[in-house]
């Protein structure tokens, strides 16, 4: 049997790796690359915790209790959601930046996004409905 076959059959009911696993070993490398620049104390630290966090990653995604594995991940995601919607909205901020504007409305303080390079320009907000003027 091939090295593939066996790790399919030895993964076969065990959870696997989500967002949660995935955005754990972000923090456990960014903390084992944290230690690299502390004094020992602080850098023995770090790495404990980073070698902990890896261990948590193994063990949820060697795990067979699937369901408790997916409420653990839903719970995460519930709890950032704030934040990943954030990240998503300047990633495409970002991504837009040679074609779109985001311009803040000076009443409800939303953000409208508007074509660049068009001089001075009426932006109606889709929030509160009202409208100003910005030069783009
Ligand atoms: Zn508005």
């Amino acid at each position: 049997m091939r090295f593939r076959d066996r790790f399919i059959k030895f993964m076969y009911g065990r959870y696997g790796v989500d967002e949660l696993g995935k955005h754990l070993l972000v923090l456990a490398i960014a903390l084992s690359a944290l230690g690299l620049f502390l004094p020992r104390i602080p850098s023995f630290v770090c790495s404990v915790l980073s070698l902990a966090l890896t261990g948590l990653i193994f063990y949820r995604a060697l795990s067979k209790n699937i369901n408790r594995r997916v409420m653990e991940n839903h719970r995460y995601l519930a709890k950032t959601e704030k934040i990943r919607a954030w990240a998503r909205f300047c990633k495409k901020r970002w991504s837009e930046r040679k074609t779109y504007r985001y311009l803040r409305c000076p009443h409800c303080k939303g953000y409208c996004r508007v074509p660049k390079g068009k001089g001075k320009i009426k932006v109606n907000c889709r929030v509160c409905k009202k409208q100003f003027e910005r030069k783009v």
